[in-house]
């Protein structure tokens, strides 16, 4: 008799390996027994976390996945507190980089000053303030009268700073502009409206990210822009990469009694009674072999991202007979490409233009968008880049990208789970070549002043089962009553979904973890994690 699993988990990214871990942890410290189970479709833990270690550069991981986190992520930084993991800062802003836009090449230091800056910009913000922060000026110039109505707040810049997550959605859900409401109107086309479109295209092209203005609303794309990229936030990283995080949180999982089984894709999820007359779930795993299995569970949870789940097969009764219950919830989100090339040179030309101990970035309009100085070896010199596309529909990049989806997985399945490398993601020539030349225009250099790389990766994030690197609300929607019906999309379905789509900080592991947070609470009986040990408990 097929043995019944108390909770299945599908997904070992940062969500689904949270879930676990917090599962067992609780029943542990009730001594309840509960039997967890993570099926997990590739041969590694952490999904859009992938930090490798470049060839012959030493004390460095590159983050082709996410990279960054800040002070204000509680879950991210108690975690790598209670796991003791060391962090460094990221630099972000470093005023002589460069910003290469429109053909013209200028410090980063000269984007504020409107003299210098390539854009027709109206008077009123052609001034040092105004153009540091743009997305907050918008805000100030077209939320003021919400903030006043709603919450009797008078909105300025100082002010802005202190709204909270809390008075942002108050905001988003009573506020107007021009009489409609803020989650009905684009965040690009109040931006347009309240800055002028000059300022606008300034805005997105020095950031470096095409896809934040993209597809929601006012209501969610404020809080985002501006908690997440604001000029004066610090950004911190794991310096032994981001993959330690979901690595540390896989052996505690599976010191805790957590099953996690690599290399077995969940395929189909259907409604079952089980032998105690209880509504379960019973689903179907594919091995890397091809081996089939069927496992019933008491609960099961989705840790997935909205292509992750739309690959699934469509039957079963969250894609049959209540389809219209789920899927405007499943396509309340959007994937965005996000696409990074990291290339290695045995000496650090850039710094004829940058300076010695380049570090930041420099953007630019050409297709490469950001690049980040990621690493000099002091000792000999060696230097890697990052270059990150926050992209378009269909990415420049992606195009190029002649690697077949199957061929990583292939090549994946033969190493040790964990161990990420570089080779696995090994750039195609066209893109290699691609991005040096531009990172040579970028810098004003001829090719004869410097060498071509000796060694390239990239990963795109539209490949499936990921469909993108982050997601965004679509417009028009109530994203948090979204968020919240999601979490458990029908009532009689013991299924659970969580992760980054779905929640109020896309392209965050916070996301990830407060919408795995969100679910263990309201439907799984635990308190807040804030309300245990356990982010202070660990050695
Ligand atoms: C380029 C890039 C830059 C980013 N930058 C940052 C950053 O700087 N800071 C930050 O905090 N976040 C960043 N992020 C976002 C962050 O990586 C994600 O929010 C987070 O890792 C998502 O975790 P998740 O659990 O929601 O989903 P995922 O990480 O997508 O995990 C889903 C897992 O499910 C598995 N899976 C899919 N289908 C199946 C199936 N059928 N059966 C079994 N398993 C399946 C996948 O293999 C994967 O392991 C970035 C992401 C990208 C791509």
């Amino acid at each position: 008799m097929t043995q019944v699993i108390d909770i299945a988990i599908v997904g070992a990214g940062m969500s689904g390996l949270y879930s676990a871990w917090r599962l067992k942890a609780d029943a542990a410290a009730h001594q309840r027994p509960l039997t967890v189970a993570v099926f997990e479709g590739s041969e590694r833990v952490g999904g859009r976390l992938l930090s490798v270690k470049p060839p012959f550069v030493n004390d460095t991981f590159v983050e082709l996945g996410g990279m960054r986190f800040t002070a204000t992520q509680h879950l991210v930084c108690g975690l790598t507190k209670a796991f003791g993991l060391q962090t460094g800062v990221l630099a972000d802003a470093n005023p002589s980089n460069i910003a290469y836009l429109r053909g013209q090449r200028l410090t980063k230091g000269e984007l504020t000053d409107p003299e210098r800056i390539p854009y027709v910009i109206d008077e009123s913000l052609r001034n040092p303030e105004s153009l540091q922060d743009l997305m907050a000026v918008a805000a100030v110039r077209a939320l003021a009268p919400s903030f006043k109505l709603v919450l009797d707040i008078d909105l300025t810049l100082d002010t802005l700073k202190q709204v909270t997550a809390a008075q942002w959605r108050a905001v988003g859900e009573r506020g107007t502009f021009e009489g409609k409401p803020l989650y009905e109107t684009p965040l690009h086309y109040l931006l347009v409206r309240t800055l002028g479109h000059g300022a606008v295209q300034f805005l997105q092209d020095s950031l470096g990210y095409d896809s934040v203005l993209w597809t929601w609303s006012a209501a969610d794309g404020f809080p985002f822009n501006l908690s997440d990229f604001g000029s004066d936030i610090t950004h911190f990283h794991l310096i032994d990469g981001f993959s330690a995080l979901p690595r540390r949180l896989h052996e505690e999982a599976v010191a805790l009694g957590v099953d996690v089984q690599l290399s077995t894709r969940v395929r189909s999820v259907h409604d079952v009674v089980l032998a105690d007359g209880t509504a379960g779930v019973a689903f179907t795993t594919v091995k890397s072999d091809g081996q089939e299995t069927r496992h019933l569970a008491r609960q099961l949870i989705l840790a997935l991202p909205r292509r992750a789940i739309e690959l699934l097969d469509r039957t079963g009764p969250l894609f049959e007979s209540r389809a219209s219950v789920f899927r405007p919830l499943l396509e309340a989100v959007s994937p965005i490409p996000l696409f990074k090339i990291a290339l290695c040179y045995e000496h650090c030309w850039w710094e004829a233009v940058v300076g010695a101990g380049s570090h930041g970035k420099s953007v630019t309009d050409m297709p490469m968008r950001q690049v980040y100085y990621w690493k000099v070896n002091p000792d000999d010199q060696q230097g890697v880049v990052l270059i990150y596309d926050g992209g378009l529909a269909k990415s420049y990049w992606e195009q190029l990208d002649h690697i077949e989806p199957n061929k990583v997985q292939s090549k994946l399945a033969h190493r040790r789970p964990g161990v990420e490398m570089w080779a696995d993601y090994a750039a195609p020539a066209r893109i290699i070549f691609e991005a040096h030349r531009q990172l040579l225009e970028l810098h004003g250099m001829h090719e004869s002043q410097a060498p071509a790389p000796f060694a390239a990766a990239c990963m795109s994030w539209s490949r499936d089962p990921f469909g993108g690197g982050a997601h965004f609300w679509n417009m028009g929607l109530r994203s948090h009553e979204v968020a919240e019906k999601i979490l458990q999309p029908l009532p009689e379905l013991p299924v659970y979904i969580c992760g980054e789509a779905w929640s109020h900080d896309q392209g965050w592991v916070e996301g990830a973890l407060a919408t795995a947070e969100a679910m263990l609470t309201r439907h799984f009986g635990l308190s807040s994690v804030l309300d245990t040990d356990l982010l202070s408990a660990h050695p």
